[in-house]
């Protein structure tokens, strides 16, 4: 029989440490390495795992993983000795023991804390989104009850921290280097790493733009954690845990996706998903310079030249519009968007387009509206000939009025529209596009008087 003084406390089972049985490993493609919790697995260039002892922590995933059996528990002596003492005794359940996986994963979330967003900057002006994204950071940060930060890499760039405060981040992580002048992905990774393993935030937001889709990837591929991409809703669980939300399966269902494995959690969402907050004047917050740059020999990409868009300044920008009409397959041919550009022209708007009518080859990609478009936030929205198929409304039901003209009464626009018009679009468009032509001549008449 057992004994057990009362106030004693009982002795914990050892768990040994994770080891490779020499010639045994198949290189099935690191399966051992990617079930690791604690990451103390990394792979030779044999393609066989190399563990560091010092960090496993004995759960046998990679144990349990591997198809080869090619990793074995080792004990210490003192430790086998324990083991044998306690089969004697009987003293130790399992379900007693506390689970070393769940002990390490709450002690690594502990260690990250705060919510940080990417200032995406060119010539030292600030990508929208990125305020648009300390807008939901704040959020977020008040839910965890943490510090929002901006993260400001560039060439003097300073002055983009205090524009941060306006938008709600209370500090600023600021690296102010020439190396930085220009967004190269390696000398951003580096900063952007350096970051994470000296101050580690929990979430990091970024925007899905070229430059926020490079990076993002990149930094979460080498701190090893995941990264949800074009996330269109974000929120906190009751763990601590953000929970991202983006289309799945060709945009026909929403996959709400966690990691509560990792740290920190990484999201990019697209421009004009997440609502721009009002700034704040005069908002202050501290500043936190970090001197981290890598030299100029060491990167491999060099700016030669900046060539901008010849074009850009009289490119329609279909994402930052705030009066937008859109024509589907509808139009009927390409032609036809001329009724929409006359209205259009006397309404101050933009033509977009949906992507059937984009795929027609009727209109450019760059004024496609959808998930694999822009998404658009404009104050009004009026579809033409547009069905309102989900990956068509993901990248436009945020509008705050939506008008839908369509000759077929059940299509789906009419369920987000707030304004519905059943009827043949070459009819009404040019009938809104003459009655607005009459009033604007009255009123020029009135004020003439
Ligand atoms: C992975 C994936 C990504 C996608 N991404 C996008 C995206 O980014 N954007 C996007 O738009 N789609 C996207 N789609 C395509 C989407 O599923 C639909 O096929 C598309 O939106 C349909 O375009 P539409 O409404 O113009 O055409 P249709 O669905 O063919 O609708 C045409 C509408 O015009 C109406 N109509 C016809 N003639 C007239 C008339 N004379 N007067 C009034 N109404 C008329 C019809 O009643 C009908 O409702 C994506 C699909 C997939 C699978
Ligand atoms: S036993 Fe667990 S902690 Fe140790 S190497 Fe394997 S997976 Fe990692
Ligand atoms: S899981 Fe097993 S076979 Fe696969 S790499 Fe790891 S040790 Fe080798």
């Amino acid at each position: 029989m057992s004994e057990s003084k009362p106030n004693q406390p009982k002795p914990k089972r050892p768990r040994g440490r994770a080891q490779l049985l020499p010639g045994k490993c198949i290189a099935c493609g690191a399966r051992c390495e990617s079930s690791c919790p604690v990451n103390c697995v990394s792979m030779n260039d044999a393609g066989e795992p190399i563990i560091d002892a010092e960090k496993c922590i004995g759960c046998l995933k990679c144990v349990k993983v591997c198809p080869a059996s090619a990793l074995e528990m080792v004990f210490t002596p003192e430790e086998l000795a324990l083991l044998a003492a306690l089969d004697r005794s009987g003293t130790v359940q399992a379900a007693e023991e506390e689970d070393p996986e769940a002990a390490a994963l709450a002690q690594m979330q502990a260690a990250y804390r705060g919510v940080w967003v990417f200032v995406e900057q060119e010539d030292g002006e600030a990508a929208k989104v990125s305020w648009e994204l300390l807008g939901k950071g704040r959020e977020l940060a008040s839910k965890l009850g943490v510090e929002l930060s901006a993260v400001v890499i560039g060439h003097q760039a300073e002055h983009l921290c205090r524009e941060a405060f306006s938008y709600g981040a209370t500090k600023a992580y600021l690296l102010d280097a020439a190396v930085y002048a220009n967004y190269r992905t390696q000398s951003y990774l580096e900063a952007m790493c350096h970051l994470i393993e000296q101050y580690k935030p929990e979430v990091i937001l970024m925007g899905a733009t070229g430059m926020g889709r490079d990076l993002a990837g990149a930094v979460a591929t080498k701190v090893g954690t995941g990264l949800t991409a074009d996330c269109t809703g974000l929120d906190i669980d009751d763990k601590r845990n953000l929970m991202q939300t983006r289309p799945a399966f060709g945009g026909n269902i929403m996959a709400t996706i966690m990691c509560d494995k990792y740290r920190p959690q990484m999201s990019t969402v697209r421009p004009h998903v997440m609502q721009m907050p009002e700034p704040l004047a005069g908002a202050d917050g501290e500043i936190i310079k970090v001197h981290f740059s890598i030299p100029e020999e060491q990167v491999l990409a060099k700016v030669l030249e900046v060539i901008r868009d010849g074009d850009s300044k009289h490119k329609v920008d279909i994402g930052g519009a705030e009066f937008i009409i859109s024509g589907g397959r509808g139009m009927m041919g390409p032609d036809n968007f001329a009724l929409l550009k006359e209205l259009a022209d006397e309404l101050g708007a933009v033509v977009g387009a949906s992507r059937s009518a984009v795929d027609a080859g009727w209109m450019p990609h760059d004024r496609q509206v959808g998930q694999t478009g822009k998404t658009v936030r404009p104050k009004i929205y009026i579809a033409c000939g547009i069905s309102g198929a989900i990956q068509h409304l993901v990248g436009m039901q945020d509008a705050d009025l939506i008008i839908a003209i369509n000759r077929d009464k059940e299509a789906p626009i009419f369920e987000v529209a707030h304004y519905g018009i059943v009827g043949d679009l070459f009819q009404v468009v040019p009938e809104l596009t003459r009655k607005i032509r009459e009033l604007k001549k009255q009123g020029q008449g009135a004020r003439g008087k």
